[in-house]
């Protein structure tokens, strides 16, 4: 009986993180990968509840996004992507390089973790600049450390991101602003 009803809430928790990240316009393969449901478990669930209940989340099928330049391309993605980079390291995400096997029950925990996370970025930044997958992506460059790298600014030590070939930048986003406010006001 005990076996029956673990089951019963391990799938229950495996809809629960495949609706929330339909929630978050993630694509099939990724709620495949963390959820363990099948392709056609995964868009039964998106037509019955989704389209249904909230009409504007879209359904995406194509690839995951790859362009590392993205997250560094001006200000306000160098700060959202600071902002993600320091949730991942107070998770504990950024020590690990280990990847939980397909539907494995080590999968669905660092799924629903990773939800978590996100929607902590989504209750703290306004406009959202990264998307569900842009957060998935930069978790895994960061934790390869091929691409891009967490640093630590001198200013503040604040945790930032950099990309591990670029000339190095002592200073983080906000400090960088504060030295140019100072500059102008000097002036
Ligand atoms: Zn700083």
């Amino acid at each position: 009986m005990k076996e029956i009803e673990d089951r019963y809430t391990k799938d229950r928790e495996r809809i629960d993180l495949a609706l929330r990240m339909i929630h978050h316009e993630a694509r099939t393969t990724t709620i495949r990968h963390w959820t363990g449901l099948t392709d056609d478990r995964i868009r039964k669930l998106y037509h019955t509840y989704v389209v249904a209940v909230t009409p504007g989340v879209r359904r995406h099928r194509g690839k995951s996004p790859t362009q590392t330049a993205f997250f560094l391309k001006n200000a306000a993605h160098r700060r959202q992507t600071a902002t993600l980079a320091g949730l991942f390291a107070l998770l504990g995400l950024l020590q690990t390089t280990e990847s939980a096997p397909v539907g494995s029950v080590a999968a669905l925990e660092r799924g629903i973790l990773l939800c978590r996370t996100y929607e902590t970025y989504l209750a703290l930044q306004n406009p959202i600049h990264l998307s569900f997958e842009h957060a998935l992506r930069l978790l895994s460059l960061l934790q390869r450390r091929s691409e891009l790298k967490p640093d630590t600014c001198r200013g503040c030590q604040s945790l930032r991101v950099i990309d591990v070939l670029s000339a190095r930048v002592a200073h983080c986003e906000w400090c960088g602003e504060h030295a140019r406010d100072q500059l102008l006001k000097a002036s």
